[in-house]
């Protein structure tokens, strides 16, 4: 039997997304799709679900005619199409992006809001799939809370029966010839979603489910959501010790601390910062203060340590990532770290570009026992917390 077969693999129509970002949404005190999310721009991150998505071939932002440089930098290096200048309400903007397309028109496109940058894989391919069976698709999820129809003096007027509601998302899909010609037919209308352009020219628009996680981003408690849902926290741990040596001063935490001795080391040998160092490394997975400072270079010899620090900063900004906190313990006898404290808290927070807050510097002897406890040198122990975009 020739269906015991699988025959030849249907060719997959051609399906292209206009990612939406003209608006001027200034609720944060600048455009809000370049606000940074979790270390980069949101609009970069919704650029970054298309471009990584195997189902699309061509990813074409809408911009603000005032925002090329801005959005330059924020697509840096990303496989997309050069941007195409929005109009003035969202309608012009999606139908400028629509008749960018017709030079190589693709079979289905989809439309999608540069202020939502969560947009699980899956939803892209419910919307292509239901496409198969529908001029228009459009992602919904289900209304949750009752909804009262208020007036101006904030009285109830009514209680809505929520029944047979769902709130729409993007990205939406439509064959291409037919979302075109509904975009110029309901020209000047300024309707809000391209479901609603597609209705008002006589389309019929399919529903998929969508997901609670793409949210547009339009208020501060939207961008906590959304870091959390895009972030995890990793854990790294980080342990250094140096041996005293004749001196007059130890360096612990950047700070210059006098005492009767120094501590040994290629460095200044500043055990906290290297102990913070490892930990920042540790907890991205980018190996040890050893194998990006190989003692063995003589650039090092004497060096100040906060220079260590920064590149693990550097790192992990390279990852997206945000530096939670650090918690230092250093051990020893001698010196007294108390005195030094504040001084030390605030040395780490400006070497690592963070609120005090984010730093913590705490001390312990070990009561005479080892070698922390026969004043043979010091130690210390760092534990830093990170939040990352994972892959
Ligand atoms: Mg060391």
């Amino acid at each position: 039997m020739s269906l015991q077969h699988p025959g030849p693999a249907l060719p997959t129509p051609a399906c292209d997304v206009i990612v939406v970002g003209a608006g001027r949404g200034t609720r944060f005190g600048g455009v809000k799709q370049y606000e940074d999310l979790a270390g980069q721009p949101i609009i970069r991150r919704t650029l970054q679900a298309f471009t990584r998505h195997p189902g699309i071939r061509r990813v074409v932002p809408v911009i603000h005619p005032d925002d090329s440089a801005i959005f330059a930098a924020a697509a840096k290096e990303l496989d997309i199409a050069a941007p195409v200048i929005g109009g003035a309400t969202r309608q012009e903007s999606t139908r400028n992006g629509l008749e960018a397309l017709a030079d190589a028109p693709p079979a289905l496109v989809l439309i999608h809001d540069a202020a939502r940058p969560h947009v699980p894989a899956a939803v892209i391919d419910r919307v292509i799939a239901g496409l198969v069976h529908a001029d228009g698709v459009v992602p919904v999820v289900a209304v949750s809370d009752t909804l009262k129809r208020v007036d101006d003096t904030g009285r109830v007027i009514e209680t809505v029966p929520r029944t047979g509601l769902a709130r729409a998302q993007t990205p939406q899909g439509f064959k291409y010839a037919a979302i075109i010609n509904a975009h110029r037919t309901a020209a000047g209308r300024d309707l809000t979603d391209d479901g609603a352009v597609f209705e008002y020219a006589g389309g019929h628009v399919m529903t998929v489910a969508g997901d609670d996680a793409i949210i547009k981003v339009t208020t501060r408690d939207d961008f906590r959501k959304l870091t959390e849902l895009m972030t995890e926290t990793r854990i790294g741990q980080g342990f250094d010790a140096h041996r005293f040596t004749a001196g007059d001063a130890v360096t612990l935490c950047g700070v210059r601390v006098p005492h009767d001795q120094g501590l040994l080391g290629h460095s200044d040998a500043d055990v906290a910062l290297h102990a913070a160092t490892d930990a920042i490394l540790g907890a991205i997975g980018a190996g040890d203060i050893g194998l990006h400072f190989p003692p063995s270079n003589p650039e090092y010899k004497g060096a100040p340590s906060e220079r260590f620090l920064r590149r693990a900063m550097e790192l992990l900004h390279k990852r997206d990532g945000t530096l939670v906190n650090l918690d230092i313990t250093i051990i020893c006898e001698r010196p007294k770290i108390g005195p030094h404290r504040d001084a030390m808290v605030a040395a780490v927070a400006r070497i690592a570009d963070v609120t005090p807050d984010r730093v913590s510097v705490k001390a312990t002897t070990t009561e005479g026992m080892g070698f922390t406890g026969r004043a043979e040198g010091i130690a210390a122990q760092v534990v830093a917390t990170v939040r990352v975009v994972p892959g």
